[in-house]
């Protein structure tokens, strides 16, 4: 992609303005998108397909249980529209979610931000000199909790996941409302259904001759389907609601080394660490601290019911509305977010964990990956010198690299490959 040939110091860089003009040419009318990234192909949505023909296939088995024994059997008509009422109620909602999922845009970046909803500490432009918030892909600013997805091209508000089921798009700030209610409903009906056709098929065998030939076999067949089904989707969801509970997305809770962008400034002396430390650069007990630090660490954890209130909360009378039929957006504008006031003092705990730690010497491939990724640093600080933390971090930066090729090169002359320290 496109890069800046020459900065100037004086020239004002509009956050909502492309900086080369090959990235996005209107990036009010959408998000700026990874020219490198791949272009979605009519495969991508196969597995949507897959996903809505397991809905739908069965509907007829269901429909079929519920005349069958209720209409002819017992001749009981309110239970009969009872369940297919709720069933297609829930079938009906979990297709909305399904459609906010698959047609809404799950986080735009470049949307100008409403400051007025916003909910966090910040509210005006974003500080995008601090560490992860550029994204060098999209070239622009990325908001807090902001992540670019390699697959889609472009940076997602909140981006939870990519999601392949639902026409390989992301589920960010503006849908995952809309995804939990989708996973909620396909669980709901599916636990429905099965414990309807249990209770058909305990009744129908208890009195047989009554029994219709076919009935058995549509009922056991959506007994299994429900339960696999309800316990897949539910676990999937129970899943999701822990994450809710303690406010993290996916990718945060499966990324501990994410932390290392919030950690306070490292002392300037003691360590070999860049400030803030890079994952690659860790030890193997540096690594254990993360990952230790991260099971304890939540940053935007404000207790479980401002948690549920940032993903489910509304703020009109009938907000509720959307939330029971489709799921809706999650309030506010997605760039900030408030932080646990406790988050803050673990963090330093860790940062003077992380520099006190005992340093072990990495691996074969952690060293070249290392010398790899501080060359990428230093091309990147020639390109964009007002990104870096301080002329100070650049200077270590170049240091660590001269020690680690230094001490590479001692390692292979001695035949062995034992570590960066000279
Ligand atoms: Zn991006
Ligand atoms: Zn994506």
């Amino acid at each position: 992609m496109g890069r800046r040939t020459s900065f100037n110091p004086t020239e004002t860089i509009s956050l909502n303005s492309p900086i080369d003009s090959s990235v996005d040419s209107s990036p009010r009318l959408g998000p700026s998108r990874d020219p490198d990234a791949p272009q979605k192909r009519w495969y991508h949505y196969v597995p949507l397909s897959a996903g809505i023909f397991l809905l739908l296939a069965p509907q007829p088995s269901w429909l079929y249980v519920l005349v069958d024994y209720h209409l002819k059997t017992v001749h009981h008509r309110a239970a009969f529209f009872t369940h297919l009422l709720i069933t297609y109620a829930l079938f009906f909602m979990t297709f909305s979610a399904l459609i906010v999922c698959v047609v809404r845009d799950p986080g735009p970046v470049t949307d100008e931000p409403k400051n007025e909803d916003s909910e966090g500490l910040m509210t005006g432009q974003d500080d995008f000199l601090a560490p992860g918030r550029w994204c060098r892909k999209c070239w622009a600013p990325k908001p807090e909790r902001a992540h670019h997805c390699s697959i889609c091209g472009r940076c997602v508000l909140k981006m939870d996941h990519h999601c392949p089921w639902l026409g390989a798009k992301c589920i960010g700030h503006r849908t995952y409302p809309a995804f939990l209610h989708f996973l909620l409903c396909i669980t709901l009906v599916s636990f429905y259904i099965a414990t309807v056709c249990g209770s058909v098929l305990w009744h129908a065998f208890s009195d047989p001759i009554r029994m219709n030939e076919l009935m058995p076999l549509h009922g056991i067949f959506l007994t299994f389907y429900g339960l696999i089904f309800g316990l897949v989707i539910g676990s999937f969801y129970c899943w999701h609601l822990y994450l809710v509970f303690i406010n993290q997305t996916t990718i945060e809770n499966l990324s501990p080394f994410l932390l290392l962008r919030h950690l306070p400034p490292l002392p300037r002396t003691g360590h070999d660490l860049s400030d803030p430390p890079l994952e690659l650069e860790l030890s193997r007990s540096q690594r254990r601290l993360v990952r230790d630090a991260h099971g304890h660490i939540h940053l935007y954890d404000l207790g479980w019911r401002r948690n549920f209130a940032q993903v489910f909360g509304w703020k009109h009378p009938w907000g509720w509305v959307p939330r029971l039929w489709f799921g809706g957006a999650s309030p506010g504008d997605g760039r900030n977010f408030p932080r646990s006031p406790k988050s803050d003092e673990l963090l330093q705990r860790l940062a003077t964990e992380l520099t006190n730690a005992e340093d072990a010497p990495p691996s074969f491939e952690t060293v070249i990956a290392l010398v790899l990724t501080r060359n990428a640093q230093q091309l990147r600080q020639r390109d964009m010198p007002w990104s870096s933390t301080s002329d100070a971090a650049a200077a270590k930066a170049q240091r660590a690299t001269s020690a680690l090729n230094l001490g590479f090169f001692k390692s292979l002359r001695g035949g062995t490959i034992v570590g960066y320290k000279s």
